[in-house]
């Protein structure tokens, strides 16, 4: 009896379908350049995975992935309405070291590492003389707080759809990524952003749908930004304004793809009217062109 019993359970066990969707991991780009970014999706997941790439784990958010949700059939639907898909679009600082580092992703008792390869970003080295007191002014707590926290931010919610629009008609002048140098000292920082030549009071429209996380203004401690706003487009993607002449939009704002949201100026630390636009990820600046130039869905 007892071995009609073991025979009947093995039996049913061997029956009933087994789920075993294994977790799909992928890189979009596996060779980039300092201050670019890449893709890591994680397909056929019932839960939240972790990834980390360099040491740093960055926060993944859900995807709605067409080409695997396409209903084939009922029931087939269902199941596959069942996983889910999560992305990071994790960012290269753009002093991160050229050479091959590896991603890894984990959930439960699954995890897979894939390489991928850091190259210069070819963009050479700005050699800058300061003379003893050049820099009077500096950032004070006020902006440098705002702004910090602002850029970190972490929505859920995917605001911007499509290639992003320039925020300025202006003539782009100095481009994102020249590395610098001070008083022929290492290389210790970057132009975080690209800037625009636009004359005063010349429109700057928001490239993409978003919500305003802050302004501030120079007159209320902007020392060096000048006057600014910050934008949360979702999914860990910020971006700010600066030195801007004039402000449209108030904090919690919603704004659209190519609503003008204030004007050109030279506030803040700048040698004249200018735009500076910076984008971020996870509060690390990468190259605002991207965006512009494809479209990261
Ligand atoms: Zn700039």
């Amino acid at each position: 009896m007892k071995r009609l019993l073991f025979v009947v359970i093995m039996v049913s066990f061997a029956c009933t379908p087994v789920e075993s969707v294994t977790p799909d991991f992928v890189l979009k780009k596996t060779t980039l350049k300092q201050g670019e970014f890449f893709q890591a999706l994680v397909r056929n997941v019932k839960d939240q995975p972790r990834v980390w790439f360099n040491t740093q784990e960055y926060k993944m958010f859900r995807v709605d992935d067409p080409e695997q949700w396409l209903p084939v059939d009922a029931a087939k639907r269902i199941e596959a309405l069942k996983y889910k898909t999560y992305r990071a679009l994790i960012p290269v600082e753009n002093l991160t070291r050229a050479g091959t580092y590896s991603v890894l992703a984990r959930l439960d008792g699954w995890e897979e590492r894939i390489q991928v390869k850091i190259e210069d970003n070819g963009k050479g080295v700005s050699h800058i003389t300061l003379s003893g007191d050049k820099s009077g002014i500096s950032a004070t707590a006020k902006e440098l707080n705002i702004v910090g926290s602002s850029l970190k931010t972490q929505s859920y919610r995917k605001l911007w759809e499509g290639k992003f629009l320039y925020p300025s008609e202006a003539t782009r002048s100095s481009p994102f990524g020249v590395k610098r140098s001070y008083n022929g000292g290492p290389v210790s920082s970057y132009h975080k952003g690209l800037d625009f030549a636009g004359s005063m009071g010349s429109p700057v429209y928001a490239p993409a749908n978003a919500k305003v996380i802050a302004t501030g203004k120079e007159v209320e401690g902007f020392a060096v930004h000048g006057n600014t706003i910050l934008l949360d487009h979702g999914h860990a993607l910020t971006s700010i304004y600066m030195h801007l002449s004039k402000i449209e939009v108030a904090d919690g704002d919603t704004v659209t793809k190519g609503q003008k949201i204030g004007e050109v100026g030279h506030t803040g630390i700048s040698t004249g009217p200018h735009l500076h636009w910076g984008t971020y990820l996870y509060g690390v600046s990468v190259e605002p062109e991207v965006f512009v130039t494809e479209e990261v869905l």
